[in-house]
């Protein structure tokens, strides 16, 4: 089972996309974690990386291609895997084509005007990894293990809006081909964690022929 999971900056997708890999025990690949795991062990690549992702926009495809190539060669995709954050425009999905098979794409659909609060509040732990929202925090250590918390370097606001406009401009028109090839699902995103879940789990259930 592949799935693509889809949505704006801010909808939720990494979150979800890990709760739906843990119940279908599939693999979790996010290029934005590839990406930043690159920046931080300082390879060629995520020093070239860097600077598109601080601005917001899209990192050169050449260079998240590679990353996916090596993930994909990993023992845990072989039983199926939850893809998160690519492809972002028509471009890529092109050449995602050619080498997997998408069993159903879900959108994480949700209004701008809720993003922007979403993203300025993230907090993500540097010890787990874990985000949260500032409005759900007591301390400022994480709830889970206690490491100290960080702001993303693309969390701020000029960085958030190039994000949504780049979603808007190449990621959106990407979707409708999806919704012609009669894949793509619709999950409101506007909704408490556990009500976006279960619309995932049942879209993904529509498309489940294994
Ligand atoms: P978000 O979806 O909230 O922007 P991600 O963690 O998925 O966060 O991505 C962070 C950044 O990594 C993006 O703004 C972009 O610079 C880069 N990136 C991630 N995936 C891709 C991709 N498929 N193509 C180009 N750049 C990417
Ligand atoms: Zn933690």
């Amino acid at each position: 089972m592949n799935v693509v999971l889809l949505g704006a900056p801010g909808s939720g997708k990494g979150t979800q996309a890990a709760l739906v890999c843990k119940n279908l025990h599939l693999a979790h690949i996010s290029t934005g974690d590839l990406l930043r795991q690159a920046v931080k062990q300082g390879t060629e690549l995520g020093l070239q990386a860097k600077e598109y992702m601080n601005k917001g926009a899209f990192v050169p495809m050449e260079l998240v291609l590679k990353l996916l190539e090596e993930r994909l060669k990993q023992p845990d995709c072989k039983k199926g895997f939850v893809l998160d954050g690519f492809p972002r425009n028509k471009e890529q999905l092109e050449a995602i084509s050619k080498k997997i098979k998408t069993d159903v794409a879900v959108l994480i659909q949700i209004e701008d005007s809720a993003l922007e609060a979403r993203l300025t509040g993230r907090r993500v732990c540097t010890s787990c990894g874990e985000t949260y929202h500032i409005s759900h925090l007591v301390t400022e250590r994480c709830p889970k293990c206690g490491g100290a918390l960080m702001i993303r370097s693309d969390d701020n606001v000029q960085t958030i809006r190039n994000r949504l406009q780049v979603f808007h401009k190449e990621t959106q028109p990407m979707i409708e081909e999806y919704k012609t090839m009669g894949i793509l699902e619709v999950v409101e995103g506007d909704a408490d964690m556990l009500t976006v879940y279960q619309g995932i789990m049942e879209a993904i259930k529509k498309h489940d022929n294994h």
